[in-house]
């Protein structure tokens, strides 16, 4: 373990550093379902590859070490993660979720474990005072984003996590936009993080994953059983591709948040610009809150074109930016949440916490920062109706 040394540090020697036997600067893929025993109840630790895998394994003590829990967990997707801290908790309880959670988020919780009498609410976590008050005796934990898709609202994970301790309720973190380089919820006296390593933590599009870690023993035990039990882990090639994504996330998030700083000011100063949503422009909702917990703004832009500039039109008109899901990876990416990431969401609830038919949201990636701009011009001007 590397406990005293810097994260950028961490990032590439933390949790299991290469393989002792060989010296293989890299963990090795143990592309293997079970291990020989050599008798009777004499095993080498490893049994079987759902329960535990040296490469995974090297994986879950990674990411444990750079968010600082006592734990992690790797899974086949960022939805498998959450489904599985979603397990953790019992019929007849109820989960508060911020209101511009990730739409898988909200559409598991509707529609699976809504129906298995896991119930939830939707709240404004950012006002910490009124949710003091929305904590009922069936309300067992908070799930929340910060920043929050699409619209990059800031929660303050501290004001949440202490509201929580004094009810005797866990609070859960989805921490997929600043990823443990920027943020450290359980730092800020959050319980679990939750991933979609499919983002930032592979960050080359490559590649689908989630990833959990709980800060306490006691909570890593449950989550440990509940992994093997429902049985939707990451293979080990996955697991190595992970690892080696996670290597080059300092070094890709530096120039992921320089250009994204540079397009939310051009952005916020462009005539066919209505709204730019950033935490890290000052006059952001949260601003304030997210310099405390984070170390920037993160690399995720949300913005609304003006009345007379055509949706369609601007998404045609990108030559270098890619209309896709996903988000995270080195190229830039787009997409309309109305249509794509939250249209699971019914239309007057997306209306009402804001994701409107006009809103984009970009994904910078670390292409040349006047390539990028430059594009986005192009698609800008091609989108105005005469
Ligand atoms: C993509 C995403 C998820 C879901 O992760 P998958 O890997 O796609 O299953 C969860 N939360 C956030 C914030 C995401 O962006």
């Amino acid at each position: 373990m590397s406990a005293s040394k810097h994260i950028e540090t961490k990032l590439i020697h933390g949790g299991i550093d290469g393989d002792k036997v060989t010296g293989a600067v890299n963990v090795p893929i143990y592309q293997t379902s079970t291990y020989r025993q050599s008798g009777l109840g004499e095993n080498t630790g490893w049994e079987y590859s759902r329960t535990g895998n040296p490469t995974r394994a090297a994986l879950e003590a990674l990411i444990a070490e750079l968010e600082g829990g006592a734990a992690g967990f790797a899974f086949a997707s960022g939805m498998a993660a959450t489904s599985t801290v979603l397990s953790l908790f019992h019929q007849g309880d109820r989960i508060i979720i911020s209101s511009n959670v990730y739409g898988g988020t909200f559409r598991v919780l509707d529609k699976v474990f809504n129906h298995l009498g896991l119930s939830y609410s939707i709240e404004d976590t950012t006002d910490l005072e009124a949710l003091d008050t929305k904590v009922t005796p069936d309300v067992k934990a908070f799930f929340v984003e910060s920043p929050a898709n699409p619209l990059l609202t800031v929660t303050d994970l501290a004001g949440v996590a202490a509201i929580a301790k004094k009810h005797g309720i866990l609070t859960i973190v989805d921490n997929t936009f600043m990823t443990p380089y920027l943020q450290r919820p359980l730092e800020l006296g959050a319980d679990i993080v939750v991933h979609s390593a499919t983002k930032y933590l592979g960050g080359h599009s490559d590649l689908v994953a989630g990833l959990a870690v709980a800060k306490d023993k006691g909570i890593a035990e449950k989550l440990a059983y509940l992994q093997n039990a429902t049985g939707a882990v990451l293979g080990p090639f996955d697991s190595f591709l992970l690892i080696r994504g996670i290597k080059t996330l300092g070094v890709r998030l530096d120039r992921h948040t320089e250009n994204a700083e540079r397009i939310a000011h051009y952005l916020e100063q462009h005539e066919a610009v209505k709204r730019v949503y950033y935490p890290g422009l000052p006059a952001a909702q949260g601003y304030e809150i997210n310099k405390k917990q984070a170390k920037n703004g993160g690399a995720m832009i949300s913005f609304e074109l003006r009345e007379g500039y055509n949706i369609k039109k601007f998404f045609k008109g990108l030559k270098l930016i890619l209309l896709a899901e996903s988000l995270g990876g080195v190229e830039s990416l787009v997409c309309h949440p109305a249509t794509m990431t939250h249209a699971s969401i019914p239309k007057d609830i997306r209306e009402k916490v804001g994701i409107t038919d006009g809103l984009i949201r970009f994904s910078v990636g670390i292409e040349q920062v006047e390539d990028i701009i430059q594009d986005l011009n192009a698609a800008i001007s091609a989108a105005k109706e005469v």
